[in-house]
């Protein structure tokens, strides 16, 4: 498979090169060139399939030949060695439980995927290894540090903020060592960004370096997220429903695999992408005029994003045309009390425990279905845990640990302290 550049101001590339890059020469993200929607006969006794048969026939035509067929399911295999549950909830509504990996994201099936497809690429390489950095505000480098854990020839870097992270999520990046280096840095995620893009763009470390990055605008950990939406329709009862998706949205990678899997012909009838206060999209949606702001802090960090990279790609998928994505997509924003009265209801009423992504996207979910008598799933994208502070005084009651968890807690932090870009750029060219 080819892969055009959104920017249209550089070559195309295989699958390969695009996992490899991960944003094209002209900063532009990476697209396929084509999508052929799956064969009818597939939907109609999707029952009978694996969660790894599934995942294979979705993502094989993205791959093509790039990949053996044989090392293709070897990976899927090694991606998806966890539950994807739907969870019924209420009448009419259920949840679909993102978290059951080895961080308790949702981000894990990309990271772990994209892991593999970098392993793979590089083995008949020259010898040079690869080098992944990325910043974290928090999620994203525990999955990416799990994720690519003991990849051969692939060494991965993680700034994070110092003081800005649980507890947790800290452990998440630091306990593991091997491939893994954790950079402490005295500033806030924003500073850690700059300091990767400016590596980036840094013609002495280019030089002696294969850098790439490990976000969700890199194909590899985009695509691979389309396989929830299938696995949900596999495990639904009632398949004459309508089908609604409510999808908690931040950098909008996610909803954007979901409307992929709408293409690839599988029969939803609207998408929702449920946002805190960051509302550009919602906005969008109303007003027709995209206005990136700077990012305002909610009590669902994940979603602070203030623009949304993989927005283009939704609106390539539509052809840019507003009209037919409104037929597909709805959008509502929600405040971080309206999340937290999501969550006491949720417990109160209906015996759930949401995380404060999960509750957006129930907000969501309830603002577009009403009384709609359709099947709505809205995709709980953390474990309750991840965000203990939030939850545990809204619930009034203290929330057990699970095994992913008490795994790391105990184990000893190991970082690197930095404060300035000079510190990362002598790290990258002299260790
Ligand atoms: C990353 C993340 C999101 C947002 O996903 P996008 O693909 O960036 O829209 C939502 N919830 C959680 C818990 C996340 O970590």
């Amino acid at each position: 498979m080819q892969y055009y550049s959104l920017n249209k101001k550089a070559p195309n590339v295989s699958f390969k090169d695009a996992v490899i890059k991960g944003l094209a020469p002209d900063k532009g993200l990476y697209f396929p060139e084509s999508i052929t929607p799956l064969e009818k006969d597939f939907f109609d006794h999707i029952e009978y399939f694996t969660n790894n048969e599934i995942a294979y026939k979705v993502i094989h035509q993205f791959v093509a030949d790039e990949i053996p067929e044989t090392v293709l399911k070897q990976i899927i295999e090694e991606t998806l060695n966890f539950e994807f549950p739907v969870v019924n909830i209420d009448k009419n509504i259920a949840a679909l439980e993102l978290f059951h990996g080895p961080t308790l994201a949702f981000k894990d099936v990309g990271a772990r995927f994209m892991a593999r497809c970098l392993g793979y690429f590089n083995m008949d390489a020259d010898k040079t290894k690869v080098t992944v950095l990325v910043a974290t505000s928090g999620d994203t480098g525990g999955a990416v540090a799990s994720g690519f854990l003991g990849i051969d020839g692939v060494d991965v870097i993680i700034l994070y903020p110092r003081g800005k992270v649980s507890e947790v999520q800290e452990k998440q990046l630091t306990t593991l060592g091997n491939n893994i280096t954790a950079l402490e840095v005295d500033g806030t995620f924003d500073d850690c960004q700059e300091m990767v893009k400016t590596a980036f763009l840094d013609e002495d470390i280019i030089k002696k370096k294969k850098l790439t990055s490990a976000n969700s605008i890199n194909v590899a950990r985009w695509l691979p997220q389309m396989f929830y939406f299938f696995f949900t329709y596999k495990q639904l009862k009632n398949k004459e429903k309508e089908l609604i998706f409510s999808v908690p949205s931040g950098n909008f990678g996610n909803i954007c695999a979901g409307l992929m899997a709408l293409q690839l012909g599988l029969p939803v009838k609207q998408f929702i992408a449920a946002t805190n206060i960051n509302d550009i999209v919602p906005n969008y949606l109303a007003t027709e005029i995209y206005t990136p702001k700077p990012s305002k802090q909610t009590i669902s960090n994940a979603m602070d994003v203030g623009n949304p990279s993989n927005f283009v790609r939704i609106l390539e998928l539509f052809g840019h045309d507003n009209s037919k994505l409104k037929n597909h997509l709805s959008s509502y924003s929600f405040t971080d009390d309206e999340t937290r009265k999501a969550i006491k209801l949720l417990k109160e009423k209906l015996n759930y425990i949401a995380d404060p992504h999960g509750a957006v996207g129930y907000l969501g979910l309830k603002k577009y279905m009403s009384d709609k008598n359709a099947q709505g799933i809205f995709l709980e994208t953390a474990h309750p845990v991840k965000f203990l502070d939030v939850v545990e005084p809204v619930i009034k009651e203290s929330l057990e640990l699970p095994p992913q968890i008490l795994d790391v807690i105990d184990k000893e932090k190991v970082a690197i302290n930095i404060s300035k870009y000079e510190e990362l750029k002598h790290l990258l060219l002299y260790s």
